[in-house]
């Protein structure tokens, strides 16, 4: 059973698992993986994008993301999206999202969304790229009235430790994702308590997050 975790900030406690550790270009180096870690170089995989809270440099942070998303290891792009409690203004962020979503049709690579209190906005934002790349919220804590509207709108939904019960129940079984985050937390403890939240068996749970991997094209 392979277990993976796809949005976090530390790579995998078990070197058997798979996650998809961010890198933040812009405060961490790069190179602060592959040997350090152990985990053989073939099973790491990284998302990189300019977060709504740290956009700087614009023109530079854009040119310095291109560099990391014709990596291969680089699967996803994010995090990116808005955030109402950012410094930047929204038109700001809008910018800068959009700039991102070009660039994940341009390069193939699917977006991981970081989303507080912004939830017109990004759906505005799918309206106008209408992308071909799956978009996934991460980190998703709202109910399942929201859960519903963004999985009609073809969104993707990553929950971590603390997650709504009922929107699990509706992003379950095709549009569900687990993560850990910057929670120093084994990620089998999050599948735990979803697969509890389903009522399922855990094992069930893997299998499933495992093949919407798959199915867009995360991990080849
Ligand atoms: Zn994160």
């Amino acid at each position: 059973m392979q277990y993976f975790d796809i949005h976090t900030h530390q790579p995998s406690v078990r070197p058997n698992d798979i996650a998809i550790v961010n890198i933040d270009s812009f405060r961490n180096k790069f190179e602060f993986l592959p040997k350090e870690t152990g985990i053989p170089s073939e099973r790491n995989y990284f998302s990189c994008g300019i977060h709504p809270r740290y956009i700087d440099d614009v023109e530079r942070q854009l040119d310095e993301l291109q560099k990391y998303l014709s990596l291969p290891e680089v699967v996803l792009l994010g995090e990116a999206g808005f955030d109402k409690l950012a410094q930047a203004s929204v038109f700001l962020q809008q910018d800068v999202f959009l700039a991102q979503a070009d660039l994940a049709e341009e390069y193939c690579k699917p977006m991981i969304i970081h989303c507080v209190k912004a939830w017109q906005e990004i759906e505005a934002a799918k309206n106008k790229i209408k992308p071909r790349v799956p978009w996934i919220i991460h980190g998703f804590r709202g109910n399942d009235i929201l859960a519903t509207q963004l999985i009609r709108q073809g969104f993707y939904l990553s929950f971590g430790e603390y997650f709504n019960l009922q929107a699990v129940r509706m992003a379950w079984p095709g549009r569900l994702f687990v993560e850990t985050d910057d929670k120093p937390v084994d990620v089998r403890i999050v599948y735990k308590k979803i697969a509890e939240a389903l009522f399922i068996e855990e094992s069930r749970l893997v299998e499933q997050v495992a093949e919407n991997v798959a199915r867009l094209g995360l991990i080849k």
